[in-house]
């Protein structure tokens, strides 16, 4: 299909009604006058054609400086692609709409691995302790009673427990307080975690599995460790920026509302990240190590609780649950140097 348009000589403005052939096999562009009469003609690849632009007219520019210019546009696609012109802007357009699909995916991706930790981070950072304190608050209400209820121990065990405690918060030197709350559990099992503002739960069940005061004082040191890091906090600021993020670039707002149950949930199933037990662990590991104790004693307490707890099946909502490997986390704390 010869397409209509007009035809300018070399250096010249003035301009003849002409029509763009393409050779049959596909290699020339042509321009011919109405009788006919060759006025321009070259490879197709040695013709440049200006691209799109709104409705501004395209121009075919010869070597030899010859011109010509058409109006229609999809007229000049269809000759060029072999397609007819909405083909070619659907293409386009798709190619535009997966371009962007996948931009979105990889700025949220990296928001999520890169950006989410480090505001995460900031955000606990810039949290006053009085806002720790709420959030901790808030945290054990909707827990107590439910999942915690008051402890059953012995007062001489309770006593016992509370001076290692002591200890260990003593060999501390963060600067940060901490309080125990001994709580029965039978829901959540043996289990210990750090609220925000210091306070440190341990269930019952927890203290009856411990063989040796050391294997406790590993348990309450990397939780004080999880409290000196605010992972508490940075979980709860990343599990809630996550679908924040995704809501801001997606435009989906109904991730917003998992936002509001996350802290119980987390400090449940002990949902730290693997990065944030392995510090723990490493804190605990030095401070054990600089009072003399060895770590291995938490390395056999956590091998022994998931014997016990998961057994064969596995492990459920525990204090190993979640974390990493039971094993690798032992040999870490097994090697562990006093520095
Ligand atoms: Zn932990």
């Amino acid at each position: 299909m010869p397409l209509p348009g007009f035809y300018f000589p070399p250096g010249s403005a003035r301009q003849t009604e002409a029509e763009l052939y393409l050779t049959a096999d596909g290699k020339y562009l042509e321009v011919r006058d109405g009788g006919g009469t060759l006025l321009a003609s070259a490879p197709r690849r040695q013709v440049t054609v200006t691209s799109r632009l709104g409705n501004l007219r395209r121009k075919v520019a010869y070597p030899d400086g010859a011109l010509f210019e058409t109006a229609d546009n999809d007229g000049i696609d269809a000759l060029l692609t072999g397609h007819n012109g909405a083909l070619a802007r659907l293409e386009r357009s798709w190619r535009l709409a997966a371009l962007s699909l996948l931009a979105i995916a990889a700025c949220t991706a990296l928001f999520i691995l890169y950006g989410v930790p480090r505001s995460a981070e900031w955000l606990a950072r810039e949290t006053p302790p009085s806002a720790s304190r709420v959030i901790a608050d808030q945290t054990l209400k909707a827990m107590e009673g439910k999942f915690l209820l008051p402890t059953g121990l012995p007062l001489a065990r309770q006593q016992r427990i509370r001076d290692r405690f002591a200890r260990v918060a003593g060999w501390e030197a963060s600067g940060h307080g901490y309080d125990l709350l001994l709580r029965n559990a039978p829901h959540v099992g043996p289990n210990a975690f750090a609220l925000p503002d210091g306070r440190i739960v341990v269930t019952d069940q927890l203290v009856l599995m411990a063989k040796s005061d050391t294997e406790l004082d590993g348990v309450l040191a990397h939780e004080m460790a999880h409290v000196n890091h605010s992972h508490g906090l940075r979980s709860v600021y990343q599990a809630s920026l996550i679908p924040a993020a995704i809501a801001f670039i997606t435009g989906d707002a109904s991730q917003f509302a998992q936002m509001t149950v996350i802290l119980p949930a987390i400090l449940v199933q002990s949902a730290y990240s693997r990065k944030f037990e392995q510090q723990a662990d490493d804190d605990a590991a030095i401070l054990l190590r600089r009072q003399g104790e060895d770590p291995a004693a938490l390395a056999g307490f956590l091998e022994r609780m998931e014997l016990k707890t998961c057994g064969k099946t596995g492990c459920g909502p525990s204090w190993l649950g979640s974390h990493p490997a039971t094993s690798a986390r032992a040999a870490r704390l097994r090697r562990a140097p006093a520095q």
